[in-house]
């Protein structure tokens, strides 16, 4: 199902993220995960799309083969790193024959080693120029990145904020943040945008499901959420104690989670990182307590 028309119908969506598996063993942790997750029913799923030429037909793959297994609509990610615009439409095509018909359009992330994002030449140099060359293609359900805390690279979070909205504008149908542990940054982002849009726009929460401290430390040290006091307080008495911190660190993302659901968020999107149990423990706990349908 393209995901404009399941926005247009449903108010809240669930939804996971997976990412393309390195080697064969990686691939079959994958698989098994699909299968725990599939039963929880969410209404669509994401493939992340990697710097690197390998991982990148991979995503294609995953992509069509959950749509095949599950039934399940599935969002290929794409980024503007390292191709040209005729590169982007010759992908365009691949996904249309294969059909793929929901697009994560994305500026992406400098490959390893690189710490600044250079366009290519030919190619986009942000995220926008890549919707509008989906728009233009006509055959895609767009959605895009949204980042309440601000994107390290912008200049302000107004600045940012304003990208997004031209993002909306051209033709994205919904946004899902970037992680982030507070519900204010995004209660004042769709505050911002209502005003500057006229509407509330769809954007959808990116939920990391907090099971280890130094892995939360290292994911937000990469994409530059900022990890708050009151989580710090909460999970760094509980250092020694592995068990402790997860069971925290779920409570956590549970309670953020409600907070979130109970500020009008359409829906949440956890980033699965190709596990299950987190991902279902959290579901679980919203489900049980009435907040997720
Ligand atoms: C839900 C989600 C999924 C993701 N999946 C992937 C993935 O699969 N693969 C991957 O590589 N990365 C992924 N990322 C990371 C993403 O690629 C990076 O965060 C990237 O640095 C920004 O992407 P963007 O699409 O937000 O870029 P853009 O919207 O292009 O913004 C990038 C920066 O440029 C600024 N900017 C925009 N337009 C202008 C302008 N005209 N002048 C000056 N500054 C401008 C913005 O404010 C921002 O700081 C994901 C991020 C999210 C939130």
């Amino acid at each position: 199902m393209r995901l404009d028309q399941l926005f247009a119908a449903k108010a809240r969506t669930l939804s996971f993220e997976f990412f393309p598996p390195k080697n064969e063993r990686s691939w079959l942790t994958l698989e098994d995960t699909i299968d725990q997750l599939a039963p929880l029913g969410p209404d669509f799923v994401s493939v992340t799309y990697g710097a690197g030429g390998g991982t990148r037909a991979k995503t294609r793959e995953i992509v069509e083969h959950i749509q095949a297994k599950t039934g399940i609509a599935a969002m290929a990610h794409l980024t503007c790193v390292n191709a040209t615009k005729a590169d982007l439409q010759a992908l365009l095509n691949e996904y249309a024959t294969a059909g793929i018909g929901n697009l994560l359009a994305l500026r992406g992330d400098p490959p390893k080693g690189e710490t600044r994002f250079t366009p290519t030449d030919g190619g986009c140099a942000y995220a926008l120029d890549l919707i509008n060359l989906i728009r233009a293609d006509g055959r895609f359900a767009i959605t895009c990145a949204a980042f309440p805390e601000k994107h390290p690279d912008a200049v302000s979070r107004e600045a940012d904020w304003a990208n997004l909205e031209h993002k909306l504008k051209a033709g994205a149908s919904a946004a899902i943040t970037q992680c982030f542990f507070t519900v204010e940054p995004y209660i004042e982002l769709i505050a911002h945008l209502t005003t500057r849009l006229g509407y509330a726009p769809r954007i959808i929460p990116g939920i990391l499901p907090i099971t280890n401290f130094k892995s939360l430390e290292r994911f937000c040290a990469t994409c530059g959420a900022t990890i708050p006091q009151t989580l710090r307080a909460q999970l760094a008495p509980l250092a020694d104690d592995a068990v402790a911190v997860r069971r925290a660190g779920i409570a956590y993302t549970v309670q953020f989670c409600k907070a979130l659901l109970a500020a009008g968020a359409p829906g949440l999107h956890l980033y699965a990182l190709n596990r299950s149990t987190a991902v279902a423990e959290v579901v679980t706990a919203l489900r049980l307590s009435g907040h997720l349908d």
